[in-house]
């Protein structure tokens, strides 16, 4: 096989062969760009190597006749004594990838040709033992794995205080020796003359750093394949470090933070390599550069324009200038903001560059998410107490409040409150929802804080650990003493995870303002948001209905562009007043006493039904039957037992019954106990209770769609007995509906085929599911051992924020295909939390489902990834 490519004979899409950087290097040099000759040792070589712990056999001799062309056309040899070449050796993977090794310059120099190199530079010693310098600190940093520090201290030491560009060949000289003493000390060697060897075991320790601790666990957790491999290039070097009239520099063909068009970049005068990000000196804008040199700045402008038009997007680019010749050492398409990926997709359309189909993909669902979350003004002034996560994005102010009852209290009185806790539980719902933002001392981004704020669209920083919130006192310490009690005002950063003191102010989202029909539509991002998100309406083929439980969040959904809703829980509507009425119900003891619970409970459904018929005018509304076992409606356990010992003899006896019927209900297990379609099988006229009161909602409203979804369901036998009940009622009434369940017991996804004969829909349940199928209990294992599990990278990301293709997703996949073998026109969704995440919406869309449901925040995510899942 062929194992080395010149510059000359690769290109841009030979990525998997050359690595990103090589396949770009060889499509600039094919466009007749400057670029230093060199070649690259393919990403095959490299996987036989790590094979076989050797080189693959013919590879040196191909590496050399390679070498032996670049020395021909350079007129010189690899560090030839009296006139070297040099070259660099650089890591490139198909992925660019943090903790491989990265790149060794100025290789071929030793104590000969460093004397060869001041001459050839016309006696710039200066020059010559600065790069000198550079290549054994890098050759002992990423070659030898010496810690960088040592070298690092040693300039600092010799620097003493003085600027780079104050050093003087003496300096750099001395700073040669240090550097040789600290390689023999560090691995009882002297550090490698022979440039051959020089170059021989920079290639290997490139092909090696592909399987350092730090590139395997990022492969791991970005699920990059472990067998990809890297390639190597080899360049011969130029030298922005060999005068003022020389330099380096880093481009974007346009502004990567906002997506305005013009040129952007750093450059810094008599520089190497890395040292424009590294930060040594304030570097200059091109705009300078162009005062500089004239005739570089205008060829970097013409070469930048190329380049975009050829990619066809935004590049970002490394350059060099020696002695005014200038020099393009990579490329690529660049990283940008989410705010310039909308506005830049735009415009390249306008340009006629691509088309809109096109521009839709150039954008994602997590960049449009971040475009909808409040910010902080930028140039506010601040005072930072903590940092924590940024686990769900966004800017909150607020009066601390470290309760649930306060925050909705307070939120009640119309002030702003950031709800403060350790960690939350599903009782801070109420607080969450009140609450501008959450802030918790623990729990990770998975935490249940940081799940519900997501799905809400609140702001959250979680596991802020320097904080010590004592709730009873209600305050917390922060670092240095700093003391925030309840109702002083404090700003959280969810996108950053930092904390304030103090009031910072917020501008609202422009995007947000878009989608709820207020917004200024002459704002240029806005109109770049709508272009994209009406071509992405128009291309898909997945509908997107929301999870709303009210009239107000269904009609905030309809806003937001939903068609329908796919899940609206029924179990909210029993909470509050309404608990008296569920209490009756399980004290019942006769069937006339259990009817009159029922026939309370019936006209206060209806109504909720109602509502949110009306606000949807026409559109399908999924109602799901009761889920949640009874004794979550029921007073706890201990706080009543305390309080019928209290009251003793005197002890009222509707509590002591009440205490009865809390312990007969206790469940060790209860997301695996009396809950779902089995309280419909246990409980006489639950359901039918419900079951009527849909149906005169809808009866009430014209036009209204009602589906009727059954819980839980594990046996087609469960859901016969149920739908049969449910269509007497509905036709009883005189009102069509159509009946179907949750998939979310993998015992029915199992026996889809059975089930859809009973069934005539289908919504994925994926968050009992997902729980069901891995044997974990979201509310205990997140805390427990995530960080651990993300970390041995047993995945890379929840299975409750994306959906598990390998396994829950075969099961939903089973399901679709026997469920619609029975009913070809069986209506597949889906209503789990992974309705609103990008990766699962093209899962959905992959395997033919009819709609995915998102909480009403998702729904714009929804809608562009179903677009581009269909492009
Ligand atoms: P990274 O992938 O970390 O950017 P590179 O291989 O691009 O690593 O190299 C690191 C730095 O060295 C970059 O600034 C690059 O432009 C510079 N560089 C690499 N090869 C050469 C060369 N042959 N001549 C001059 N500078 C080079
Ligand atoms: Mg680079
Ligand atoms: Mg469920």
């Amino acid at each position: 096989p062929k194992y080395v490519y010149d510059f000359t004979e690769g290109n841009k899409d030979l990525k998997d062969l050359l690595g990103g950087k090589g396949a770009n290097l060889a499509e600039m040099t094919n466009l007749g760009l400057p670029v230093p000759p060199g070649f690259t040792i393919t990403t095959d070589a490299c996987r036989r190597f790590l094979a076989d712990g050797e080189l693959p056999a013919g590879l040196e001799e191909e590496v050399s006749r390679h070498l032996a062309a670049l020395e021909e056309r350079m007129g010189r040899r690899l560090g030839q004594a009296d006139d070297p070449l040099l070259v660099s050796v650089r890591s490139g993977a198909k992925f660019s990838m943090p903790g491989m090794m990265e790149t060794v310059l100025n290789i071929g120099l030793n104590d000969q040709s460093v004397h060869g190199l001041a001459k050839q530079s016309g006696g710039n010693e200066r020059f010559a033992w600065d790069s000198y310098r550079r290549l054994i600190q890098m050759f002992g940093k990423t070659v030898q794995n010496i810690d960088a520090a040592l070298f690092d201290d040693a300039l600092e030491e010799i620097k003493d205080g003085r600027d780079d560009l104050d050093l003087e060949a003496a300096d750099f000289q001395r700073l040669v020796e240090t550097y040789k003493d600290i390689i023999r000390t560090q691995t009882g060697r002297d550090f490698p003359a022979d440039p051959h060897q020089q170059m021989r075991m920079a290639v290997k320790a490139v092909f090696d750093s592909w399987n350092a601790p730090r590139a395997v666990l990022y492969r791991r957790q970005e699920r990059i394949p472990a067998d990809l491999g890297t390639a190597v290039n080899v360049c011969s070097m130029v030298f922005g470090n060999c005068g003022m009239d020389s330099g380096t520099g880093v481009a974007f063909t346009r502004d990567p933070g906002s997506g305005h068009q013009g040129v952007y970049g750093d450059y810094l005068q008599n520089a190497q390599g890395e040292d424009v990000v590294a930060g040594i000196r304030n570097t200059m804008s091109l705009q300078e550069l162009e005062g500089i040199d004239k005739s570089v700045y205008d060829e970097l402008m013409q070469i930048m324009e190329k380049l975009e038009n050829h990619y066809r997007d935004l590049c970002d680019i490394e350059f060099t200038v020696e002695r005014g010749k200038l020099w393009m050492l990579q490329t690529r398409v660049g990283k940008r903001t989410a705010g310039a990926a909308f506005r830049i997709a735009v415009q390249l359309a306008d340009q006629g560059l691509i088309d809109l189909d096109e521009a839709v993909t150039r954008v994602t669902g997590a960049q449009l998410a971040q475009l909808m979350f409040p910010r902080f003004a930028k140039d506010a002034e601040t005072t930072k107490i903590t940092t924590g996560m940024n686990a769900s994005p966004g800017a909150a102010v607020g009066k601390a409040v470290f309760s649930s009852e306060r925050a909705v209290e307070l939120a009640a009185q119309g002030e702003a409150v950031i709800l403060v806790r350790h960690e939350t539980n599903p009782d801070d719902l109420s607080g969450m929802i009140a609450a501008q933002g959450v802030l918790t001392s623990r729990g990770g981004k998975t935490s249940h804080a940081a799940v519900v704020a997501r799905g809400m669209g609140k702001t959250c920083v979680c596991g802020a650990e320097e904080l010590e919130v004592s709730t009873k006192e209600r305050r917390f310490t922060a670092p240095g003493g700093v003391v925030v009690s309840e109702g002083d005002v404090i700003s959280i950063d969810g996108s950053s995870g930092a904390v304030y003191l103090g009031e910072v102010p917020v501008v609202a989202s422009s995007v947000v303002e878009y989608f709820e029909g207020t917004g200024d539509t002459g704002d240029e991002l806005v109109q770049a948001v709508h272009r994209i998100m009406s071509h992405a309406d128009g291309a898909r083929r997945l509908e997107v209905r929301a999870n709303a439980d009210n009239a107000e969040d269904a009609a905030r959904a309809r806003r937001f562009g939903a068609q329908g809703i796919g899940l609206c829980r029924t179990e909210h509507m029993f909470l509050g007043d309404r608990r008296q009425l569920v209490e009756d119900l399980v004290l019942a003891t006769s069937g006339e006493e259990r009817e009159r619970a029922l026939a309370a409970l019936e006209p206060l459904q209806k109504a909720d039904f109602t509502e949110i018929f009306q606000a949807m005018e026409g559109l399908p509304v999924t109602i799901r039957l009761i889920d949640p076992p009874l004794h979550e409606f029921l007073p706890d356990y201990t706080e009543l037992a305390v309080k019928v010992a209290l009251a003793g003899e005197g002890a009222d006896d509707k509590d002591r019954r009440l205490l009865a019927a809390v312990k007969r209900l206790h469940e060790q297990n209860p997301m695996l106990g009396l809950r779902g379609v089995r309280l419909g099988l246990v409980i006489p006229g639950l359901f039918a209770m419900q079951v009527r009161a849909i149906a005169e909602a809808a009866k009430a409203v014209p036009g209204a769609r009602a589906e009727i979804m059954i819980p839980l369901v594990a046996a087609v036998q469960e859901l016969e007995t149920v739908k049969d009940e449910a269509r007497a009622i509905l036709a009883e009434v005189g009102v069509e509906a159509l009946v179907g369940t949750m998939i979310e017991v993998p015992r029915a996804a199992l026996t889809a085929g059975q089930i859809a004969e009973a069934a005539e829909f289908f919504s994925f349940g994926t968050n009992d599911l997902t729980q069901m199928t891995w044997g974990f209990s979201r509310d205990d294992v997140e805390a427990a051992f995530f960080s651990k599990y993300l970390e041995l990278g047993v995945f890379g990301v929840s299975p409750f924020e994306s959906l598990d293709r390998d396994g829950v997703g075969r099961l939903v996949r089973i399901a679709a295909e026997e469920g619609r073998a029975t009913r070809p026109d069986l209506k597949l969704g889906i209503c789990g939390e992974h309705g609103g995440d990008p990766e699962s919406v093209h899962f959905c869309h992959e395997v033919g489902l009819d709609y995915v449901s998102c909480s009403p925040f998702r729904i714009p995510v929804a809608r562009l990834e179903a677009g581009r899942a269909a492009l």
